[in-house]
Parts: structure tokens; C-alpha cells; sequence
């Protein structure tokens, strides 16, 4: 029987790859749902192609333009975020594939694991924020939470037929972004343009800047914790160019699984829509004898500081890594306008760390109040209005 997808995000880089594994496997899956934010046009293309039940654009501006072309070929159409959640209650929907960047992944996250579904997750916010409340929401809905991250994908896939079996520790790996080895004086000087040219991986904006600050590898380690149940100190971070070996998990025995495979968004994307099972697609196999070596290396975490202050927020706890998170958010942004330079984005980081209000165990009002006051204190610092 077809599984059929609701894809939340449809127009992004991981929407748009899952769209590319429906199309290859059209006996497997199906798009049932797609949604948006402000990207209408690709929205509209994408539903004209793939026929699903629902559209929804998150954007009510836009409504208007979606529903005229949508409307006459029999697709539904409905606006604004609340909808994104509320069309998650279809029980036509099989699974939720969440493609979502950043904080508002959540309340849509949150609402799949209500509506009992099963959830491809893309989007790591959600889980670094707020990762006790989704972990919990999903074990009392029997709500099961596959991921889509390609590190964490590795980890899942290692652990298969594991059990309970003792861990040492995992290791996520990491290609170290377009700045491995250049100097701090440098990278003073790096533009938005320079850190989004990621050697290995084609991706969004946020997490190819993430990628470049190494916050991208914070976020995962923080995300692993929460995914896997591990505590902080069995999480290391090692740098691994050539972004082969995906991730790795140290078993009390001795023994290392690691999975390894081409760096493709695809592969990891479609197993989140197959597990259990492997469907054989025709991507290239990998040539280790073409390859002939793989490399590895510390993290710097002098010159990167982010990475440590994820890991520093991963052990505070409480509501730290949504500060964390808020301000990351808020730092990215502000490159990427060219309003602060590379080095000062931990400077606003590590800023919000020390001085907004800390809070052990938070509910979800706390964590919504806690990225509202994160973001407008960060704005505030660095002279920004919204
Ligand atoms: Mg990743």
C-alpha cells in the first residue's frame, strides 16, 4: 500500500528532495499534503505536479493567488500557520515529513505527535529547543520520531537491532564547513557569499551558515541527546572532510558501527520514508578505491566557538538551548544582512547565554517566551528593529 506524506516545508531544500524520492518511487509514496510559507509560485508548481489532497500556505497574503490556480484542479487550499497544524489531524496522512527550518518547526512538530503520526524529522530546532517536551509528547502518543538528518539518520540506522545494548559513546561527524583551517584574522572578513559555499552539502541558508560557525554540529549534538537518550559527555564531535562516514556509535564491547554512504540528502530522506524497509534506488555506489582515503581531526573550538556553547547549553540544560537556539537564529540573520561579521556571532550568542532569565524545568509557554524575549533582546543589542 502507497504511504502518503505530508510535507511540511515542501518548497525547501529538504521539501524539495522529498518530492524527488516520492517522484522516484510513485508505487511507494505519495504527496498528500504539501505546505509552505511565502514561496507560492514553487508551492503552486509543486501541486500541479504531485496532485496532493491539501496545500496550505503559511503566508495569508498569498492565499488568493494559491487558491485561483488550486481551486479549479480540485485541490484544497487554506492559509496561515495555524492550518499547518490543523490539517495534521488528517487521518489520510500516513507521515509527516518535516522540512521546516528553524524555531517554528515546533508547534507543527508538536501537532503531528498529537495526531499520533509518524515523523520524518528535518527540522533540528525543534528538538534542540524543546527536545524533553517533544521526547515526551511522542512516547505518550506512541508517536514514532525517525530522523532525516544524515548524522543522525547514521546513528538510527547503527543502533537497529541494538536493544538496550550498552553505548560508550557516538560520534558525530562533520565536514567541517568552507572555513576548516583558515585563521580567526580571516575569517574577520568572510562574507555571506564565502560562507555559503559549502564544500559537500547543498542546503538551506540558516544551516549552511550554521554549517560554516560549526552551530550546525551544537544543534545535532544537543538533537542526538534528545533522539537517542544519551547523555552529554558520550557525545563527541570529530571533523571528517570528506563527509563519508555519517556518524558512528562506540559500543561497551569495543566494537564501532558506523555508516557510511555518498554525502546525498536523498539516501537519508528516503530511508526515513521506507524504514523499516530498503528500497533500491539508483544512485552511485560508493568507490572506496576511488576515494582511497578518509580524514579526521579535532574540532577548533577556539577559533569556532559555537560549538562550544551549544555543548555548554546542552549541559545547563532547563531553557538554555532555546536561549542558544533564539540567538543563533537572530546572529545568522544579522550575517547574512551584513549587519555583524562572522566572528560575532558567538559574541551574540554567548551574550543572551549570560544574561537572559534561566529557567530549569520550562513548560511550552516558557519556551515560547523564552525565544519571544531571546530574539527581541538580541535585536535590541545589535540596533535592529523587526
Ligand atoms: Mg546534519
Amino acid at each position: 500500500m502507497k504511504k502518503q506524506i505530508a510535507i511540511l516545508g515542501s518548497t525547501g531544500s529538504i521539501g524539495m528532495k522529498a518530492l524527488e524520492v516520492i517522484k522516484t518511487f510513485p508505487d511507494y509514496f505519495g504527496a498528500e499534503v504539501l505546505t509552505a510559507f511565502n514561496n507560492a509560485d514553487l508551492l503552486i508548481k509543486q501541486a500541479i505536479e504531485f496532485k496532493p489532497n491539501v496545500v496550505v500556505i503559511g503566508n495569508d497574503n498569498y492565499y488568493q493567488k494559491v487558491f485561483d490556480v488550486l481551486d479549479p484542479i480540485d485541490i484544497k487550499v487554506y492559509a496561515g500557520n495555524r492550518a499547518i497544524e490543523q490539517v495534521l489531524e488528517m487521518e489520510s496522512i500516513d507521515q509527516v515529513l518535516l522540512g521546516i527550518g528553524g524555531f517554528s518547526g515546533l508547534k507543527p512538530l508538536l501537532s503531528a505527535l498529537h495526531n499520533k503520526k509518524s515523523v520524518a524529522l528535518a527540522n533540528k530546532e525543534s528538538l534542540v529547543v524543546a527536545g524533553d517536551l517533544v521526547s515526551k509528547i511522542a512516547r505518550e502518543n506512541n508517536a514514532p520520531i525517525i530522523p532525516v538528518d544524515s548524522e543522525h539518520s547514521a546513528i538510527f540506522q547503527c543502533l537497529i537491532g541494538e536493544h538496550n545494548n550498552p553505548i560508550d559513546k557516538i560520534v558525530l561527524t562533520a565536514s567541517g564547513g568552507p572555513f576548516r583551517g583558515i585563521s580567526k584574522k580571516i575569517l574577520e572578513q568572510v562574507k555571506p557569499s564565502d560562507a555559503l559555499k559549502h564544500p559537500i552539502w547543498r542546503m538551506g541558508n540558516k544551516v549552511t551558515i550554521d554549517s560554516a560557525t560549526l552551530m550546525n554540529k551544537g544543534l545535532e549534538a544537543i538533537e542526538a541527546h534528545w533522539l537517542f537518550d544519551i547523555a552529554p559527555s558520550k557525545i563527541e564531535v570529530i571533523v571528517h572532510p570528506q563527509a563519508i562516514i555519517h556518524s558512528m556509535v562506540y559500543f561497551a564491547d569495543g566494537v564501532v558501527k558506523a555508516q557510511l554512504g555518498i554525502p546525498d540528502m536523498f539516501v537519508p530522506i528516503q530511508f526515513a520514508l521506507s524504514y523499516p524497509n530498503r528500497i533500491p534506488n539508483k544512485l552511485p555506489s560508493l568507490d572506496l578505491l576511488q576515494l582511497k582515503q578518509l580524514d579526521f581531526e579535532a574540532p577548533d573550538i577556539k577559533k569556532f566557538r559555537n560549538l562550544a556553547l551549544a555543548f555548554e547549553a546542552l549541559e545547563k540544560g532547563g531553557n538554555m538551548p532555546c536561549i542558544l537556539n533564539a540567538a543563533n537564529e537572530i546572529a545568522v540573520q544579522a550575517f547574512l544582512t551584513e549587519r555583524i561579521g562572522f566572528n560575532q556571532i558567538p559574541e551574540v550568542i554567548e551574550k543572551s547565554m549570560q544574561t537572559s532569565f534561566f529557567i530549569k524545568k520550562p513548560t511550552l509557554e516558557d519556551y515560547l517566551e523564552t525565544d519571544k524575549l531571546t530574539r527581541e533582546k538580541a535585536l535590541r543589542s545589535l540596533k535592529i528593529t523587526e
